[in-house]
């Protein structure tokens, strides 16, 4: 990768192509619908490939439903905690399954959801939480705004209503979906007996390599027999993990207690997730903190003091002008950059499965300019 032009997101079709596989699979297997969460990555000059092996997208908001419309066709379900008068029409005309987040809003827009031909859902909130200590990314956690809890949900309101949706989870194994299902059974159970369809939303790290995926069959196989619902999954992650990188240059090494390297890339505005979530990306070539002869901090060029991203090591000592590669940089990465202090946003390039790597998008100063 030593001609690219840094800081650069580099889409890997080979790594996507190894999770649609698996994606579509599932589909196969158990007659199951997998949308892509565009949230997590709405690269969409891939969306003709991810079209051919799984079945549309999901969208969290206007812009990208007519993304999705636009770019992938197929299913294309929304859930937004709220949606806008002046936006609904044009949603419907995107979406074929809109889900709501209150009776409120169903009772503002069914009958222009049910004019227009498409169907309704509601999003639960089961309150059962499957996650420790990430209540930032936890649904279920304590006074929640995301799902209808039980004791408001009005069983006598639920004309045009043909589907459940929930989203609970986050990085998560079939073993808690199991469990999250037990809880929307305990608490939706005779809801579900009048329903179509149900929405399992995202969360699920299915092309993980020890994701049991048996189990999740077994999942969608209860909902599909016990219920006669048909299953729909919107995982965002799972379609791109390990999909991607972003390649980036030493620009400078300095001291202090340790060396500390300078790169063209920024945790803060190319790779938010890092400070956010927070989690260490892994780095090509690297090892932990002292596992390998030499450790260096990785940090960027911008004014905000913690804006590292993390301690590696590595068997020779760091040059200025050379390129490190971080792994996993597809998903949550360029959905959510951004130009603060006036970064450049990273070049997206694709790296093709025969090694030729094609530019998809650059970016320069207009970029930062015309947000402002
Ligand atoms: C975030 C989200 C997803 C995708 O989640 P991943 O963790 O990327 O799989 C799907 N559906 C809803 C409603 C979401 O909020």
């Amino acid at each position: 990768m030593g001609k690219i032009k840094t800081p650069a997101y580099i889409v890997d079709e080979a790594g996507l192509i190894r999770n649609l596989e698996i994606l579509h699979g599932v589909e196969e297997r158990t007659g199951a619908k997998i949308l892509l969460a565009q949230k997590a990555f709405s690269c969409w000059h891939v969306y003709p490939l991810i079209r051919q092996y799984i079945s549309g997208t999901a969208c969290s908001g206007l812009y990208e439903a007519r993304l999705g419309a636009e770019e992938m066709g197929g299913g294309n379900h929304i859930f937004s905690a709220s949606y806008r008068e002046s936006e609904i029409y044009e949603i419907i005309s995107y979406c074929d399954h809109i889900i709501f987040n209150s009776f409120n809003q169903l009772n503002r827009y069914r009958n222009k959801v049910l004019n227009a031909g498409k169907k309704i859902g509601l999003r639960i909130n089961p309150e059962f939480s499957t996650q420790e200590g990430h209540e930032i990314y936890d649904p279920c956690s304590p006074k929640s705004r995301l799902g209808i809890i039980n004791k408001n949900f009005d069983r006598n309101n639920l004309y045009g209503v043909s589907g459940i949706h929930f989203h609970t989870l986050c990085e998560q194994n079939s073993d808690d979906l199991e469990k999250t299902l037990d809880a929307v059974e305990e608490k939706f159970g005779d809801v579900l007996t009048k329903m179509e369809w149900i929405n399992f939303g995202g969360g699920h790290h299915i092309t993980r390599s020890d994701y049991d995926i048996p189990r999740l069959e077994k999942c969608i196989k209860r909902m599909q027999e016990k219920y006669g619902l048909e299953v729909f999954l919107e995982p965002g992650e799972a379609v791109a993990l390990n999909a991607g990188y972003l390649a980036t240059e030493v620009l400078d090494i300095i001291s202090n207690d340790m060396p500390i390297a300078i790169l063209d890339t920024s945790a803060a505005c190319h790779m938010p997730d890092v400070l956010e979530m927070p989690y260490r990306p892994p780095l090509l070539g690297s090892g932990d903190a002292g596992e390998k002869a030499y450790t260096y901090r990785l940090g960027s060029q911008t004014c905000l003091a913690g804006d590292t991203i993390g301690e590696y090591s590595f068997d020779e000592p760091l040059e200025i002008g050379d390129i490190l590669v971080f792994g996993d940089m597809a998903i949550y990465s360029m959905v959510k950059n951004n130009t603060f202090n006036g970064m450049p946003l990273p070049d997206i390039l694709l790296r093709k499965c025969n090694g030729d790597i094609v530019t998809l998008r650059k970016f320069g100063y207009e970029d930062f300019k015309s947000r402002l």
